[in-house]
């Protein structure tokens, strides 16, 4: 994976070095009891402009510092900073909320689109649900939402590596933008271990994530788990998927980090994988472990407005 990855605590060192740049008007209102800031001098919640415009910076700040360190550190090391740091992960959510929202589509509608179609007796697992609106807008009346932290009571609190699920018990993992920690591929075990023989895997992931967008190694590591991917299953035939490989063929980006920006589209961004877990449930002991053929994926960070 990535041995030289940055933990959080050295993102923020190297932020407060400058070795990363931040702007230190964020990196203060980072620190500061966000509590206090949200609530304004008077402490009623009534906020000028000037005040709501900070607060608006620091939640952005936070998003961004957030975002980094979950996607150059492992699960882990991200539930331990946000088990220090419970605020962050709300402006962490504010901060995706307002990114999507610049979106024409939202990954998680082709999730939700599929599973509409899909007998509702399915058991689905939502791996990193952030505020599990799947579990809302799916038929499937069993749906497990796991993420850091419960931003709500629909959302099981765990690191997504360490499932409190039984082998064997899922029909459905979804994956969708949350495959962030530089220990991904125990993320893709542990949805092996809970999901039936035959279960199926859907992840949707920022397209530049891969080099050159290109998830050709990302797919064959993957099937070197025991998983294979389904090339016609109607998931892989979302809008996406298409006319990222037309894009593909015409402009390669050379950029390893990506920023996703306003000015881009969605089909533009987003790679759809429907994958089937091969074998039979006595193969749980005999499974590969091995990860080290999955490719390292790029953070995925967001421009600073
Ligand atoms: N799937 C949701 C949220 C995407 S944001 C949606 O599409 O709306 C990615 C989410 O993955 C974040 O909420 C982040 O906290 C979660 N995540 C990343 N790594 C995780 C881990 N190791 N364990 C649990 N959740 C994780």
């Amino acid at each position: 994976m990535r041995p030289n990855a940055l933990s959080p605590r050295r993102v923020i060192q190297k932020r407060k070095r400058g070795t990363i740049k931040t702007n230190h008007a964020d990196w203060k209102a980072l620190n500061e009891d966000s509590t206090k800031s949200r609530a304004g001098k008077n402490g009623f919640g009534g906020l000028s402009s000037l005040q709501q415009k900070m607060r608006d910076k620091l939640d952005s700040a936070n998003f961004r510092m957030l975002n980094e360190a979950m996607y150059t550190s492992t699960g882990a090391e991200a539930k331990k900073l946000l088990n220090e740091n419970q605020e962050l992960f709300s402006a962490y959510h504010v901060g995706f909320r307002r990114q999507v929202q610049k979106w024409p589509r939202n990954p998680l509608d082709d999730v939700i689109a599929y599973l509409s179609t899909q007998r509702h007796s399915l058991r689905v697992a939502d791996l990193g649900c952030g505020e599990a609106r799947l579990a809302l807008e799916v038929p499937q009346t069993f749906v497990k939402s796991f993420d850091l932290v419960a931003s709500n009571e629909r959302v099981q609190p765990c690191d997504i590596a360490n499932l409190p699920l039984e082998n064997d018990s899922i029909d459905v993992v979804v994956f969708c933008l949350s495959l962030m920690g530089t220990n991904y591929g125990d993320y893709l075990k542990e949805a092996r271990r809970v999901l039936f023989p035959d279960g199926l895997m859907l992840i949707t992931e920022v397209a530049s994530r891969f080099d050159k967008h290109d998830p050709h190694t990302f797919i064959k590591g993957v099937e070197a788990l025991g998983f294979r991917l389904e090339k016609n299953h109607p998931f892989m035939k979302a809008p996406s998927m298409g006319k990222n490989k037309k894009k593909r063929r015409k402009k390669p980006p050379r950029k390893q980090t990506s920023e996703v920006g306003e000015r881009h589209k969605f089909s533009d961004f987003f790679f759809n994988f429907s994958f089937k877990l091969q074998g039979n449930d006595s193969d749980q002991l005999d499974r590969p472990s091995d990860t080290r053929s999955l490719p390292t994926l790029a953070a995925c960070l967001y421009k600073k407005r």
